[in-house]
C-alpha cells in the first residue's frame, strides 16, 4: 500500500473538499477495517473533516472474461464497462452508461436508473476474499448491505449489447443538471419523487452562496461555483426541514456525508 493525496475540490463529482491524504490498497495487501473506502466519489459529500479515506489501487481495475463469466474488479469505472460490454456485444449493461463512478460505488449503492439496477444482472461478489451469491446480500432501492469492502464481481453473461436501449436511457439525462452535483441527493420516498417534493416546498433554484437546489431538478444539489460543505448542509437541512413540516414526509439523504 502507499498513500496519494487526493484534492475532493477537483477530485469529487460535486467539487466539495480539500486535500487529504488516502490510501491506496494494492493486490495483496491486508484491507484496514478503520479507514472508511472511496470509489469515484460520485456519490459523497467530504466535510471539513473526513474519517481516514482509502481507496482501490488499479489492481482491482480489471475484466476477465471466461466462459460466459465476466470477474469484474472494483476500482474499474463503469464507462469502461459499458465500453467493453459494447465491444464485445454484452447485454445488461447499458444502463450503466450514465452512472458515474466505480463497479465498487455501483455494488455497495444498488445503483441503477428506472428498473435497471446493478443487482439485477450481478451473480456474486468478493467480499473478504469470499465469494457470496447476490441471493445472500441484502440489497434494496439505492442500497446494499455488502458488509466489507468489495473487490470483485463476477456476472453470468448474455449476448447482445443494446444500443437503443443505450440511448434512450441516455436520453432520460437529459433532464439533469450540468453543473457538479453528486447525482440525487435524496432516495425517492414510496410512490413520490424527491424532486417533486422539493419543488413543492419552494426550493427549486433556491441558492445559498455557491451551492443550490438545482433549477433543472430540485433533488439535485448543485455547486455554481465554489460551494462549500457549509453551504451544502445547510441546503439539506432546508429541504428536510420543509419537506417534513409542509407534507408530513421524512426525506432520507442518497448522498453519503463523510
Ligand atoms: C451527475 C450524476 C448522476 C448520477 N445519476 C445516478 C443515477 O441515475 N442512479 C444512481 O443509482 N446513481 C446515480 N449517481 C450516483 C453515482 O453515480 C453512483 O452512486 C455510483 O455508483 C457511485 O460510484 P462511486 O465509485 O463514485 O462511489 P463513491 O461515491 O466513491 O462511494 C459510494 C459508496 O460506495 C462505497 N463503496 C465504493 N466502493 C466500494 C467497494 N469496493 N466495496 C464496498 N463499498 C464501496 C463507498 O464506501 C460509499 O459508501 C449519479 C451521480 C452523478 C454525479
Amino acid at each position: 500500500m502507499f498513500t496519494k493525496i487526493i484534492d475532493f475540490s477537483t477530485y469529487s463529482s460535486i467539487r466539495i473538499g480539500q486535500p487529504e491524504e488516502v490510501l491506496m490498497i494494492e493486490k495483496d495487501d491486508d484491507i484496514p477495517s478503520d479507514r472508511y473506502l472511496i470509489g469515484g466519489v460520485n456519490n459523497l459529500l467530504i466535510s471539513t473533516t473526513p474519517p481516514p479515506l482509502m481507496m482501490l489501487s488499479k489492481d482491482f481495475a480489471y475484466i476477465k472474461d471466461s466462459d460466459r463469466v465476466l470477474e469484474i474488479g472494483t476500482a474499474m469505472p463503469t464507462g469502461r464497462i459499458v465500453s467493453y460490454a459494447k465491444k464485445h456485444d454484452i447485454a445488461g449493461f447499458e444502463f450503466c452508461a450514465k452512472l458515474p463512478g466505480t463497479l465498487g460505488g455501483m455494488l455497495a449503492m444498488n445503483a441503477g436508473v428506472k428498473e435497471y439496477e446493478i443487482f439485477n444482472i450481478l451473480h456474486s461478489v468478493c467480499i473478504d476474499k469470499e465469494w457470496i451469491a447476490k441471493e445472500d446480500i441484502e440489497h434494496g432501492y439505492r442500497f446494499a448491505k455488502l458488509e466489507g469492502i468489495a473487490t470483485a464481481a463476477r456476472f453470468e453473461t448474455q449476448s447482445g449489447f443494446d444500443p437503443q436501449l443505450l440511448e434512450a436511457l441516455s436520453k432520460l439525462r437529459s433532464n439533469q443538471p450540468t453543473n457538479p452535483s453528486a447525482g440525487s441527493a435524496f432516495k425517492n420516498p414510496p410512490n413520490d419523487s424527491a424532486g417533486r417534493l422539493i419543488e413543492a416546498a419552494g426550493l427549486k433554484g433556491y441558492r445559498d452562496g455557491g451551492m443550490a437546489w438545482s433549477e433543472v431538478h430540485a433533488n439535485f444539489l448543485v455547486n455554481k461555483g465554489n460551494g462549500t460543505y457549509d453551504e451544502a448542509m445547510r441546503l439539506i437541512e432546508l429541504a428536510k426541514e420543509r419537506v417534513l413540516s409542509r407534507f408530513g414526509v421524512e426525506l432520507e439523504l442518497e448522498i453519503k456525508i463523510l
